[in-house]
């Protein structure tokens, strides 16, 4: 491995910086295609799930056993990764981890979330970090589905960068302070973001200076889809903000567009829209608090030109 970056007290590799998913995917599209293989959790993991056995089994199926003393593997492992230096996998039952139930939902997140223990309470934790991984005592991403399931395929360059892509798993693991640093450090990796160009002149915006300012915003960009409206929707989802958007013509770009605004983390919705009819535009605006709940920019991109004397 090439040289990591010191964050706090993690070695981290700098390989987050140089791949992305593919475009559309992230953790937030996970199919849960990993539980199938269940999870190493440290001894003192396994101890506390099985101390909350009885609420957890509240959440079981019938594709999942409530005898717990099948939930994991009988031997130990040395592994340094682990707190302890102790790991035990979780048993497969039924093909897929012992906890993951019949509609691909963990067990001890629904039972941690339902029991108000905190929803990441009883998971391992490599399942909360996953595809954030520790190896070796390096912070990096576990390629284990590449190019299996489509949106476990890595790609090179920033099409959905891992540091944007994985910000709760890298927040989980690093803290909200180095998860900071990192995202400093990635924008100083190409300084300061290209986002458009108007002629000759080309745009650009720091990312650090935008990076989590508009978390909770709802945006509506009206002509979305194209030129400088494009760059302002994936600036605002950049930033934090969810993002719908009004477009003329194009469905297929606005698709496309749709899928990077996801591939961030953020929701999105795109109307097809004619800027110059204002019932269309007050239309929107309700679609728009219908659908997010609320509406705290506009950003009036779309122009229409009145014609005739
Ligand atoms: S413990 Fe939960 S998240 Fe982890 S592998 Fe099993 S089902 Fe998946």
């Amino acid at each position: 491995m090439e040289k990591t970056i010191r964050i706090g007290k993690h070695n981290v590799d700098p390989v987050l910086f140089e791949r992305s998913f593919a475009a559309g995917c992230g953790p937030f599209a996970c199919e849960s295609t990993c539980c199938s293989f269940g999870v190493y959790a440290d001894l003192a993991e396994k101890e506390k799930i099985l101390a909350h056995r009885e609420i957890i089994k509240k959440y079981l199926d019938e594709t999942q056993t409530t005898d717990d003393t099948r939930w994991f593997d009988p031997e130990v492992v040395d592994d340094s990764d682990f707190p302890s230096g102790k790991a035990v996998g979780t048993e497969v039952f039924n093909g897929k981890c012992v906890f993951l139930n019949k509609a691909g939902r963990c067990s001890l997140q629904i039972a941690g979330s339902e029991e108000k223990l905190g929803r990441w309470a009883l998971k391992p934790f490599y399942c909360v970090a996953f595809p954030i991984t520790v190896d070796d005592g390096v912070v990096t991403f576990d390629d284990l589905l590449d190019k299996k399931p489509a949106c476990c395929s890595f790609v090179d360059g920033r099409e959905s960068s891992i540091v944007t892509a994985c910000k709760e798993e890298l927040e989980f693991v690093l803290g909200s302070a180095g998860y900071d640093e990192l995202v400093e450090l990635h924008s100083g990796t190409d300084g300061n973001k290209s986002l458009f160009h108007l002629g000759k002149i080309e745009i650009k915006v720091k990312t650090r200076m935008i990076t989590t300012q508009l978390e909770h915003n709802v945006a509506l960009v009206t002509g979305g889809t194209r030129g400088i409206g494009r760059a302002i929707v994936l600036a605002l989802a950049e930033a934090g903000a969810d993002v719908a958007f009004t477009y003329r013509s194009s469905k297929e770009a606005a698709e496309t567009l749709k899928a990077e605004v996801r591939a961030m983390g953020r929701r999105t919705a795109g109307y097809q829209s004619d800027a110059a009819d204002s019932a269309q535009a007050i239309d929107i605006v309700q679609k728009v608090v219908q659908e997010f709940g609320r509406l705290d920019i506009l950003v009036n991109n779309a122009g229409s030109q009145k014609t005739g004397s």
